[in-house]
């Protein structure tokens, strides 16, 4: 165990399944304490329970709560700081895309107001409450610093490109989790606080593979993918590890993108 999180007080949202799921047992074989944190709560008792039996001495706590409701926000961060004394990272890692998101003409509003408050204003709330319960983070004595904290938004690479296979909705969700991201960290950036965006490509999850529910759809996108394959969530948790350990201390604002080469394209190879 080589311990990159060692004692550090995270919170992961969509810990209950895909990339939330896989960084939960990351961050916690790095040493953190996690809180876990789904609107499902069947799949977050699961990651909970996963982690007691593969890591006894790490402190893990379940919470059900929707990152789109502001008192759910406020309260699971408030649970966290109860159960462990702080907060040192916050990975806002929760989001859907509707399978009834589409393009400008046959996206309904239900399903644009709905992608944007989970994946726009979940990540506002999360980065509020975050901010907040770090600023009581202690002076780093020996260094004259805040210790502040670090904050992972997840984005993605539909932020960045166009696709002619659309999602309305959840792209413009993205493109706002980058912009808001950016802004965020520089507003915080004395505190100590970094605020980072993270952009993966597209990957072997139930939220894609649902969309892409039959074979014609994935081969679609296949051709594009410059390693010919999809992004597995752990390699994406590879990246929030990176982001929300010291590793990463004089990184903030960034588009930290996990996404096999994806947004470097012009041509794939034969
Ligand atoms: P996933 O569907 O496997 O997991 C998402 C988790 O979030 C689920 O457990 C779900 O219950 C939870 N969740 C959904 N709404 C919630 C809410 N309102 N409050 C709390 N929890 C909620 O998805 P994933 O692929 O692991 O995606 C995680 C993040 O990565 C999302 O923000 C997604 O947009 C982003 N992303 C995914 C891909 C991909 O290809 N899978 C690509 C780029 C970005």
């Amino acid at each position: 165990m080589s311990a990159r999180l060692q004692n550090k007080v995270t919170l992961i949202t969509g810990a209950g399944s895909g990339i939330g799921l896989e960084a939960s047992i990351l961050f916690a074989q790095e040493g953190a304490h996690v809180a876990l944190v789904d609107v499902n709560n069947q799949a977050v008792q699961n990651t909970h329970k996963l982690i007691a039996e593969r890591f006894p001495n790490i402190k893990s706590i379940p919470i059900q709560a929707d990152v789109s409701k502001e008192e759910n926000v406020k309260r699971m961060v408030q649970e966290t700081v109860d159960a462990f004394g702080r907060l040192d990272v916050m990975f806002n890692n929760a989001g859907i895309m509707h399978p009834e998101d589409d393009n400008a003409l046959n996206t309904e509003e239900r399903i644009w107001d709905l992608t944007m408050s989970i994946n726009v204003k979940g990540v506002w709330w999360g980065c509020k409450y975050a901010i907040l319960a770090m600023r009581n983070n202690p002076v780093d004595e020996s260094k004259g610093l805040r210790t502040g904290g670090s904050i992972i938004n997840t984005a993605s690479f539909v932020a960045i490109l166009g696709a002619a296979t659309p999602q309305l909705a959840y792209t413009a969700s993205k493109g706002a989790v980058l912009a808001m991201t950016r802004e965020l960290a520089m507003v915080h950036a004395r505190e100590g606080i970094r605020i980072n965006s993270i952009c993966p490509g597209p990957l072997k999850t139930p939220l894609l593979m649902d969309f892409l529910n039959t074979q014609e759809k994935k081969d679609r996108r296949l051709v594009h993918l410059p390693m010919g394959r999809f992004g597995e969530a752990i390699e994406v948790a590879r990246g929030a590890l990176f982001l929300a350990s010291d590793d990463s201390s004089y990184v903030t604002g960034t588009d930290f993108k996990v996404d096999g080469g994806l947004s470097s394209c012009y041509v794939t190879p034969l």
